[in-house]
C-alpha cells in the first residue's frame, strides 16, 4: 500500500489518517486482460482533496492517478440560478447524455475504462479498447477522457433513445488525471477533431441571462426524450451546473419505484422537488398542469403496481439488458467483476452470442412477497 502514498504525495500523517479512515478498496479483478496493471486501488469516500471514486494504479514501471469526477450541483430553477452562478461569463449549453460516467485512461500499453466509483470494467474497457483510437494519449498521456457510455447494450443503464444498438463512447470533459483540471471548450472541441472522438452535443453558447434560449433548448430536448443540459463556462473556470427535464425526471421516478425496495426515499423526493419547480418557473397553463400532475401519478403509480404484478406470479423483480462480447473471456471476466460489485445477477447467453443479464432486486421482491403474504408494512 506504500505505493499510494508515494503517488499522491502524502506525508506520513496523512497517509496514517488514509489508512485509520479505511476507504481504499480494491479497483479491479486481476486478469491478464488487465496486464498492464500491477495494482489499484479506489477511493470509496472522498478524503482531502481526492474525489470519490479516485484511482491509484501501480503498474510495471510508472505510478499513475486518476482523479474521481467532480460532483456536478444542480440548478432547480434556471432564474436566477444560472445567472447567479456563471455572471458575465459566456454559458456553454451540452446535452446531458443519459448513460453512465466512464473515464477512460491509457496504462502501460493498453486503454482501460474507470467506472465512477472507480472500478475499472472489463465489459467498458473491452468496448474502449475497440472504439477509441489511442493516438489522443500519445500526445496526452497523464489525461482522462470523460465519456458518458451509452447505447442499448449497456451493463448499467440500458437506453434506446440515441439509436446505439451496442455501446458509443461521448467525450464531455477532457481532465489532467493527476490534477482534474479540465481543459476548455474551445481545446475539447479541438481534441474531438483531431482525434476523431464524439463529443455529448454543444448545443448552444449563450449569455448568462438568455433564460428564453435555455427554455427552448430544454423544451426540445424534453420533447426528445432527451435527459437535461449541463451549463458549463466556456474557458472551464467555474464548475458546471445541471438541468434535467421533465421526462428525465419521471423516467427516473418510474425506474425507482419499479424497484422502490433499492432505491432511497432521497432519490425519490428530489425527483418530485424538482418537477415542482420546473412547474412553477414554466408558468404552467391549466391544462399543461393538469397533463403534468397525470405524468407524473403515472410514472409513480404504474411501476410499482407492475412490481406487484410479477410477484404475484411468482417472479422476482429484476432489471434486464442484453450485452455484446467480443472476448470469449471477458465474458468470465465480467462476472467477476459484478460479484465484487456485490450485484445479484445471472447471465444466459443467447443463440446470436448475445449475453442477457439480468439484476435481481432482491429488497424490493422480498418486500412485495412479505405484503401479499399478509404482512404489514413495519
Ligand atoms: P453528480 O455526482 O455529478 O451529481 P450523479 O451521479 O448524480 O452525478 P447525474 O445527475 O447523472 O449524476 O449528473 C452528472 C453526470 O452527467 C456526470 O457524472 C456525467 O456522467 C453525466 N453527463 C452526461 N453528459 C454530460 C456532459 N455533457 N457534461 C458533463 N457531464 C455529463
Ligand atoms: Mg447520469
Amino acid at each position: 500500500m506504500n505505493f499510494i502514498a508515494q503517488a499522491l504525495n502524502l506525508s506520513k500523517s496523512a497517509a496514517k489518517r488514509l489508512e485509520e479512515r479505511n476507504i481504499l478498496r480494491k479497483a479491479l479483478v486481476k486478469h491478464p486482460f488487465f496486464a498492464d496493471i500491477e495494482e489499484a486501488f479506489r477511493f470509496e469516500k472522498k478524503f482531502g482533496q481526492f474525489e470519490e471514486g479516485t484511482v491509484v494504479v501501480k503498474a510495471k514501471d510508472t505510478l499513475k492517478v486518476f482523479r474521481g469526477f467532480p460532483k456536478i450541483r444542480r440548478a432547480l430553477l434556471l432564474h436566477p440560478t444560472i445567472k447567479k452562478h456563471f455572471g458575465s461569463r459566456e454559458v456553454v449549453l451540452e446535452e446531458k447524455m443519459n448513460g453512465y460516467n466512464v473515464r477512460i485512461v491509457k496504462i502501460g500499453e493498453n486503454l482501460y475504462a474507470i467506472t465512477r466509483r472507480g472500478l475499472i470494467c472489463p465489459y467498458t474497457t473491452e468496448k474502449a479498447r475497440i472504439l477509441i483510437d489511442d493516438e489522443f494519449f500519445r500526445d496526452y498521456p497523464d489525461y482522462m477522457l470523460c465519456c458518458e457510455a451509452v447505447g442499448k447494450a449497456s451493463p448499467y443503464v440500458p437506453t434506446d433513445v440515441y439509436g446505439i444498438e451496442t455501446l458509443d463512447f461521448f467525450l464531455f470533459d477532457v481532465r489532467d488525471g493527476r490534477t482534474n483540471k479540465p481543459v476548455t471548450i474551445d481545446e475539447k472541441k479541438e481534441i474531438a477533431e483531431k482525434y476523431n472522438l464524439k463529443l455529448a452535443e454543444i448545443i448552444a453558447t449563450v449569455s448568462a441571462d438568455d433564460i428564453e434560449k435555455m427554455r427552448e433548448v430544454l423544451e426540445k430536448l424534453d420533447r426528445n426524450r432527451r435527459e437535461g443540459v449541463v451549463f458549463k463556462d466556456r474557458k472551464m473556470e467555474l464548475n458546471p451546473l445541471k438541468y434535467t427535464t421533465s421526462y428525465a425526471n419521471q423516467s427516473d421516478l418510474m425506474y425507482a419505484f419499479r424497484f422502490f425496495g433499492e432505491y432511497g426515499r432521497d432519490f425519490m423526493l428530489s425527483r418530485v422537488i424538482r418537477e415542482a419547480f420546473q412547474s412553477f418557473e414554466f408558468e404552467e397553463v391549466e391544462k399543461e398542469f393538469n397533463e403534468r400532475c397525470l405524468r407524473l401519478g403515472k410514472a409513480i403509480l404504474e411501476p410499482m403496481i407492475e412490481s406487484i404484478k410479477a410477484c404475484k406470479r411468482g417472479e422476482m423483480v429484476y432489471e434486464e439488458s442484453e450485452l455484446v462480447f467480443e472476448n470469449q473471456e471477458v465474458i468470465e471476466l465480467f462476472k467477476m467483476h459484478l460479484k465484487l460489485l456485490g450485484v445479484d445477477f445471472t447471465i444466459e447467453v443467447l443463440d446470436d452470442g448475445r449475453v442477457r443479464l439480468k439484476r435481481f432486486m432482491r429488497s424490493t421482491s422480498d418486500r412485495i412477497r412479505g405484503i401479499l403474504q399478509g404482512s404489514p408494512w413495519k
